[in-house]
């Protein structure tokens, strides 16, 4: 990482074959070169050493999706020069933004979509900063009228929420009141709310698909005991839902599910384009009930046709490409075409997680019917000699990324393994995985000794 350079003396040579007459041999590692090289030269480093980024098909940590079709490749390479923030230069991408911002808050069931407003970020990270921002605005604007101080902004969240809203809160000045999962209530639910709760809270934030586990959070739930509270206490508090990745699972697949618009305390909803929205990386959604619950204070406006468009986001450039993509996706697909995609990875990642819990060892925590992943750990005393970093460990042997970490407060000893099924892994690479997991369980029971530890710490969640 360049923030914590080395000796800077390495250098990249260069296979000998790409080296062209009166060319260097080498690049300095991680200085500046000095001269030119031929593109085919330096192509061919680039490509050389991308190679070593292993198999994305095998890597069952990662949300983000790794394939997409050849239109969709040819739009992409025909787009790959559009800056999203030049409305004015490409006026045509600019309105499928906002038709699709519209599409997604019907799909979201806002009461009337052409009233809402929504913006594509570069993920769902910019999107749950945007509606955070959105809701300190708006606090401090009617805390402000009352004529009361303004200083101590708060946050109320699951231990368990993605590390983006650990940043918002930290970038931004306002303080994270976690409130812990445990056995009982394995995911944010209402339980003891009211604990959490003041005139300085800006908001709750649901999770639609937590990233540790790929469990719901039960938005209606939440929302009702924020009702319970507000007849107590008189404070309004909304609910902002990071659907990152169920906000593209549960309208098509679980449609009689309210959590969405559908629940009236939620004023803004975010999703990540580049996770089931099943476009390549660089692309969120935030989507706001109505203009009312978007302070105009936060807007910005650029020239759009001779006139202004309302524009909210973090970045100044950022690619439009993903913003057709996104809109591919919608024509080639519909809804008819997302549900079944998204049903066969939920079947997918049923199927691995009953033949996960059929092995003797393990004990799961979901199984993989809110978005398709699931967790599971160790039962008490069933590996004398190893842990689940071990089985990832001998996974990743074999090409397999199935990542092991600690959950989150107040359960951090409690070890889980996850698998994230995306569009991609077949039944039929599910059951080579199962065989894989099962011959390697029979591997390390078979040892006569705990495996060797290297003495790293553990890994810690990430993503
Ligand atoms: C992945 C994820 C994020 C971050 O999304 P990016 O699109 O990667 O920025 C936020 N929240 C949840 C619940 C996620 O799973």
């Amino acid at each position: 990482m360049a923030m914590q350079g080395d000796d800077g003396g390495d250098k990249l040579s260069i296979n000998p074959v790409f080296v062209r007459p009166g060319e260097a041999t080498s690049y300095p590692k991680d200085r500046f070169p000095q001269e030119e090289s031929l593109p085919s030269t330096a192509y061919q480093v680039v490509h050389d050493r991308a190679m070593l980024d292993g198999n994305a098909r095998l890597n069952l940590a990662t949300f983000v999706g790794t394939w997409m079709d050849d239109e969709a490749v040819r739009l992409y390479t025909e787009a790959f020069d559009k800056n999203m923030v030049d409305k004015d230069e490409y006026p045509a991408t600019a309105e499928i933004e906002s038709q699709c911002a519209t599409m997604i808050a019907d799909l979201w069931h806002a009461p009337d979509p052409d009233a809402t407003i929504g913006t594509s970020t570069i993920g769902s990270s910019e999107a749950a900063m945007l509606g955070g921002l959105a809701m300190k605005r708006r606090w401090r604007h009617a805390r402000t009228a009352a004529g009361k101080p303004v200083d101590k902004p708060n946050l109320v969240l699951s231990s368990a929420v993605q590390v983006c809203w650990e940043k918002f809160c930290n970038y931004f000045d306002v303080e994270p009141r976690f409130v812990p999962i445990s056995h009982e209530h394995k995911v944010l639910d209402g339980f003891e709310l009211e604990k959490y709760i003041d005139e300085n809270t800006i908001g709750v934030v649901a999770i639609m698909g937590v990233t540790y586990t790929g469990m719901y959070e039960p938005v209606k739930k939440i929302a009702a005991k924020l009702d319970e509270i507000e007849r107590d206490t008189g404070l309004d508090i909304p609910i902002h839902v990071d659907g990152a990745s169920g906000g593209f699972i549960a309208p098509f697949c679980q449609p009689e599910l309210e959590w969405d618009f559908r629940v009236d305390r939620v004023v803004s909803i975010n999703t990540s384009g580049h996770k089931y929205g099943l476009v390549y990386p660089g692309l969120g959604w935030v989507v706001w009930r109505d203009k009312t619950v978007l302070p105009d204070d936060l807007v910005f406006y650029v020239s759009y046709l001779g006139g202004d468009m309302p524009t909210l986001a973090l970045n100044f450039s950022r690619p439009g490409a993903q913003v057709l993509l996104q809109y591919y996706l919608f024509l080639r697909l519909g809804a008819d075409g997302y549900q079944r995609v998204q049903q066969s990875c939920l079947d997918v990642a049923q199927h691995l997680a009953s033949g996960i819990a059929a092995m003797a060892p393990f004990e799961l925590w979901n199984d993989g019917s809110d978005i398709p992943v699931f967790a599971w750990y160790l039962k008490d005393g069933a590996s004398k000699n190893w842990t689940l970093y071990d089985l990832a460990d001998r996974l990743r042997l074999r090409g397999w990324l199935v990542p092991a970490y600690p959950m989150p407060d107040d359960l951090s000893g409690l070890t889980v393994q996850r698998i994230v099924v995306r569009n991609g892994l077949s039944r039929d690479l599910a059951d080579q995985l199962l065989e894989e997991i099962t011959s390697q369980v029979a591997f390390l029971d078979s040892l006569d000794g705990p495996m060797p530890r290297d003495g790293k710490t553990t890994p810690q969640f990430t993503h």
